[in-house]
């Protein structure tokens, strides 16, 4: 599964050009007995079967056999219970050398083996899908973007939703016109400080509507948008904390 996804477009080109490496490791394969179980009922009672340590641990050593002491690693549970991950959680990440993910299923993971080896546990969002595996997909493409080489520049995903501090401006492409919608104006007038500033404003507004949590904890770049004299008022207004 992980193989499939990762293969694929930028992520797959970047680790054939060897600026990512993704391994994949069955934990099914460090089982010692013969029907080869990962999984067994919860103590306690209850719907479900939690995976056991055992096979996970001796995986995560066998995984740990490939990582030079020296470098930086972190072991990460993908889980609903973990940080919720966002463009801030993905740059941390990237500075790390290697990144371990244990990816659950069924039930969970037996908390002894969290305990054990995992560093930090991160969430997708509020919401339960059925194994770590996608999850542990959308980090590793979020991280890999942001990882010199991956995307032409640093210029693609600085500007972009979220990274930039808000949302992203509207895109159009050719044609001009499709179904009578015709791109706006401003975009073919060759005036780049007035692009700059409609794209600016459609930001703004768009991130007012939807996200106004993100122009609350960026108030400058709103403030980009006022006349020089009320900005210049706005500073003179702000009281010393
Ligand atoms: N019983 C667990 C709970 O309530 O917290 C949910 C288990 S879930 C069905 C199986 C596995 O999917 C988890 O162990 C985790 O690895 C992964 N998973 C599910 N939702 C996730 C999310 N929002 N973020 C990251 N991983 C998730």
């Amino acid at each position: 599964m992980v193989r499939g996804i990762l293969s694929e477009s930028i992520i797959g080109r970047a680790q054939n050009s060897g600026l990512i490496q993704v391994e994949c490791h069955n934990i099914r394969d460090f089982t010692l007995d013969k029907h080869r179980k990962t999984d067994d009922t919860p103590y306690g009672g209850g719907v479900g079967m939690v995976m056991t340590c055992q096979p996970i641990y001796d995986c995560y050593e066998n995984v740990k056999k490939s990582i030079p002491a020296e470098n930086k690693a972190r072991v990460i549970y993908m889980s609903p219970k973990g940080r919720i991950f966002n463009h801030d959680v993905a740059k941390e990440l990237s500075e790390y050398d290697n990144l371990v993910f244990l990816c659950g299923h069924y039930e969970g993971v037996d908390q002894r083996v969290i305990d054990e080896i995992v560093d930090d546990e991160i969430s997708i969002g509020d919401y339960v899908v059925t194994g770590g595996e996608v999850p542990a997909c959308i980090v590793v493409d979020a991280v890999s973007r942001l990882i010199d080489g991956v995307l032409a520049s640093s210029e693609c995903y600085e500007g972009e939703s979220v990274a930039s501090g808000i949302l992203e401006y509207p895109q159009y492409t050719k044609p001009r016109e499709w179904r009578g919608r015709e791109v706006p104006e401003v975009l073919i007038s060759g005036d780049h400080k007035k692009v700059d500033r409609w794209r600016l404003e459609e930001a703004v507004s768009i991130t007012r509507e939807r996200r106004p949590d993100l122009l609350l904890k960026h108030p400058e770049i709103e403030a980009a948008l006022l006349p020089k004299e009320k900005k210049k008022n706005r500073a003179a207004q702000k009281p010393n904390v």
